[in-house]
């Protein structure tokens, strides 16, 4: 009882959510002492879902190992190839199998919306009623633990990430970009053979003349439009790339690229879905749109900044348009403000 306690005690003792699914698949197999345990999550577009391994544990193993944040989803098993599991989030039930000699649990993982995966536990020996009680009691903590999180991280009206959490994502990010990267931006020429080398875009989207909607529909359809802009994000954007909402009318995406044209083929995509989309009782809405590249030892109001500088260039000539701060720095339309590194020069 009190080893359940400690494991609870250590499950809750992180905000951080890799740390968390890490954590509990030690608990169950400190617990069960299983073969194996695993939590996979269901990932990427209705109809092309993907399983992504969070965190995976053998009896043997030292660390647990995971798929990368920003795992490319071709990489990934399609759901389809691991049926028992399907099961499992469909039926919103324990599912067991015996297969040559072992046994198979599967527990569904679901938070307040939805079924979004599964644990995976793999043992040689049956588990007891009391055993799977245990594993579900213990999932039922990590369930209310996420929803606090979701809380205190997410935009109550959208769901996506709200302002308070960008930071630490953006520092996060920062760690994985090597710091000899070139500062000016438009020395990415010299990138193009670095193909291994991971590339982070920061976009900044802001509704076109949103306060006439707020003044001729009135906030709540306003607000219904916030809502339905932000599903139109999710379904331009790949499902590990990082999606806020800034305030307002504005919203950030953080996204992981092997090149800038596909940042902005990304961004484009949203503005063409949100030119043809036809908003209950407003009709047609746009968005200008702002992107840049997060540069080595950035900081996070300066790389929001840039992405700014390029939205308000889109506002001041005819709105309704994707810009890279990179191409407009680069043909003399605005300007570079001096890096850090430049002044000290003098
Ligand atoms: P522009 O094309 O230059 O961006 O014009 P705009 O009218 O969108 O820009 P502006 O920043 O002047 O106005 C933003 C408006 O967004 C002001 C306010 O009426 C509206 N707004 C801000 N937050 C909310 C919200 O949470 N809900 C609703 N319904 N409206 C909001
Ligand atoms: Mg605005
Ligand atoms: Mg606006």
């Amino acid at each position: 009882m009190s080893q359940v306690v400690d494991h609870l005690a250590e499950l809750t003792g992180f905000r951080d959510r890799d740390v968390m699914d890490v954590t509990l698949v030690m608990a169950l197999r400190d617990l069960l002492e299983p073969e194996s345990v695993a939590i996979y999550r269901s990932v990427g577009e209705p109809g092309q879902e993907r399983w992504l391994t969070r965190a995976h544990l053998r009896a043997g193993d030292a660390v647990a190992s995971a798929d990368p944040l920003w795992a490319k989803p071709e990489a990934l098993p399609l759901v389809t190839e691991h049926p028992l599991r399907l099961e499992a989030m469909r039926s919103r039930s324990v599912t067991q199998v015996a297969q040559g000699g072992q046994w198979f649990y599967l527990f569904p993982i679901a938070t307040d919306r939805d079924v979004v995966g599964v644990i995976e536990i793999l043992s040689t020996r049956r588990l007891g009623a009391s055993s799977q009680r245990m594993v579900s009691s213990v999932l039922r903590i990590y369930h209310n633990f996420q929803g606090l999180l979701d809380y205190s991280e997410r935009d109550t009206l959208t769901g996506l990430l709200n302002r308070k959490t960008f930071d630490e994502s953006f520092l996060k990010v920062l760690t994985e970009i090597p710091a000899k990267q070139p500062l000016p931006e438009h020395g990415a020429e010299d990138r193009r053979h670095e193909a291994a080398v991971p590339h982070y875009v920061l976009g900044v989207i802001d509704i076109d003349h949103f306060k006439s909607v707020n003044d001729r529909f009135g906030h709540l359809i306003g607000d219904e439009v916030l809502l339905l802009l932000s599903r139109l994000m999710r379904g331009s954007f790949r499902f590990h790339d990082l999606l806020y909402r800034f305030g307002g009318e504005e919203f950030v995406v953080l996204m992981r690229c092997d090149e800038d044209v596909h940042a902005g083929e990304a961004f484009e995509r949203l503005r063409l879905n949100t030119e043809r989309y036809v908003f209950p009782q407003v009709g047609r809405i746009t968005v200008s749109i702002g992107f840049t590249e997060v540069r080595a030892g950035d900081a996070p109001a300066a790389a929001f900044e840039r992405a700014d500088k390029a939205v308000y260039h889109a506002k001041a000539h005819g709105r309704n348009q994707v810009h890279n701060y990179a191409a407009l720095v680069a043909s003399g339309v605005i300007q570079e403000t001096a890096p850090l590194s430049d002044v000290e020069l003098f």
